[in-house]
């Protein structure tokens, strides 16, 4: 049945009922498997503690989960690889060697207790993509490197997607001057686990090597339980900014100070934070604002506080929506404090630009998820994920996976066996979609006699190049 194209129906919509049914490759269920084996890695050896999962960067859990998968990924039809940042990639030929490469994956480091599928999923999926083509005869056109990256959540080390970024180029050798919570630096984690920490930087892809990373990652959020949907296309991976606000009063006795006397930060970060809360539940493109944390100083029960500093985290899809929200509430909150007679300060920490998905991708990744007679929904991913840094190498595509409550980063992290199945069916889908533009510019670039680049994507030498600009474009 794989052996079939796309458009002959495979995955198509004219029997939605069957599709699951046709997908079983003898006892082998692309999606069923790899949430089984995202079971399997939730334990020891994969984990480093008995009774809940944490596979953290360069650890032995990390090192056994690696062992496995490079052994599932040769199963597959890989051949597979450790790269210079730790990073574990497993490569499958296209029907000519040596092409260009689409990339599948995830990170397969954990939090702290955390669940078993934030991440490993898109691992497993991707393995489970090459096996079906592998089991069917198939090769695209071009290569498919199937990519466990080994820090996203940094979990150990202060810094976050270390790997991705080696990967995308991006990444600065003085990281490996970090320490970890015992005080090992990652030079000193990278050479425990055979790694020559001199060489991070050679983890980087060239041009041209690799066009075009999907990553399928459960959603965590409600988002698409609440819509009964089993699976989402990303459209981008929303612009955060951190700000701290701190409210400065003048501290006082809390029974002696009469109400009318009072100049209390307490109120006013009270009526600050409601205020956020209002200007993002009307905003749209994925706009959310958070406070996470709030202190009062000195922190006493009989003490008026002398200042309150509060966090926010405010996240759209699109930086401009998220920056003109934060410039309302600034102004709000300046207007608490010279109404209330108090200083304030909003200092920004962080401001992370958004990574929009590729157009071209993203259409094709949503016609995927149509063919398999799944609503396609648009989502922005309010979380940072390796998709957003590998956007700098190449145009990316995301699909998520609806997750029971939204939970993740939690030991109830949980999705079920059909969604991971349709998740497989779409990305598949996605491979043969990609396939025949591959194919279609192959085309189009031997009739004009033209060796050179062509603006669709597969041309030779480049074939992101067209995907690239488009998201130049967006950018
Ligand atoms: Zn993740």
């Amino acid at each position: 049945m794989l052996g079939k194209h796309v458009t002959d129906g495979v995955y198509g919509k004219e029997e939605p009922g069957r599709v699951a049914e046709a997908f079983e490759i003898g006892d082998f269920k692309p999606g069923v498997r790899a949430k089984a084996r995202c079971d399997v890695m939730g334990v020891e050896p994969y984990s480093e503690l008995d009774g809940m999962l944490v596979r953290r960067f360069l650890t032995p859990a990390h090192d056994q989960a690696l062992k496995t998968l490079a052994f599932w990924m040769e199963q597959a039809g890989m051949t597979a690889r450790r790269d210079p940042a730790g990073n574990l990639v497993g490569r499958y030929e296209g029907d000519t060697p040596n092409a260009p490469a689409l990339l599948i994956g995830s990170h397969i480091d954990s939090v702290r207790n955390g669940g078993r599928y934030d991440g490993a999923l898109g691992v497993m999926l991707g393995i489970d993509v090459v096996e079906a083509l592998a089991r069917a005869g198939r090769r695209p056109p071009f290569a498919i490197e199937v990519i466990a990256f080994g820090d996203e959540e940094g979990s150990r080390f202060p810094a976050s997607m270390t790997c991705s970024r080696a990967v995308a180029g991006t990444v600065k050798p003085s990281v490996m001057e970090m320490t970890d919570g015992d005080g090992v630096s990652l030079a000193e984690a990278f050479a425990a686990f055979g790694l020559d920490p001199t060489r991070l930087e050679e983890a980087a892809r060239k041009p041209g090597e690799v066009f075009a990373f999907l990553e399928a990652h459960i959603e965590q959020g409600p988002v698409l339980e609440a819509e009964g949907l089993a699976l989402g296309v990303v459209t981008a991976i929303a612009a955060q900014k951190r700000l701290m606000v701190r409210f400065t009063g003048m501290a006082g006795h809390a029974g002696t100070t009469p109400m009318n006397l009072r100049k209390d930060p307490g109120p006013a970060a009270a009526e600050a934070i409601l205020a956020l809360e209002r200007i993002c539940s009307g905003g749209k493109d994925g706009l959310v604002g958070t406070v996470g944390r709030i202190t009062a100083l000195p922190g006493a029960f009989n003490v008026i506080p002398g200042a309150v500093e509060y966090s926010m985290d405010v996240r759209a899809e699109v930086a401009a929506i998220r920056d003109v929200a934060v410039e309302a509430v600034t102004a709000e909150i300046e207007a608490i404090a010279a109404r209330r007679g108090l200083d304030v300060s909003v200092t920004l920490m962080q401001d992370l630009a958004a990574s929009p998905c590729d157009p071209s991708l993203t259409a094709l990744l949503e016609d995927a998820v149509a063919a398999i007679g799944q609503a396609p929904r648009r989502l922005p991913s309010g979380a940072g994920h390796d998709a957003m840094v590998i956007a700098d190498l190449c145009p990316t595509a995301m699909l998520f996976i609806r997750c029971e409550g939204g939970i993740s980063h939690n030991p109830r992290e949980a999705v079920t066996e059909a969604d991971c199945a349709l998740a497989a069916q779409a990305m598949l889908g996605f491979v043969d979609r990609i396939s025949t533009q591959f194919s279609l510019s192959s085309r189009t670039s031997a009739q004009r006699e033209d060796p050179g680049p062509t603006r669709e994507l597969g041309a030779s030498g480049d074939p992101g190049s067209a995907l690239r600009s488009a998201r130049d474009d967006k950018l």
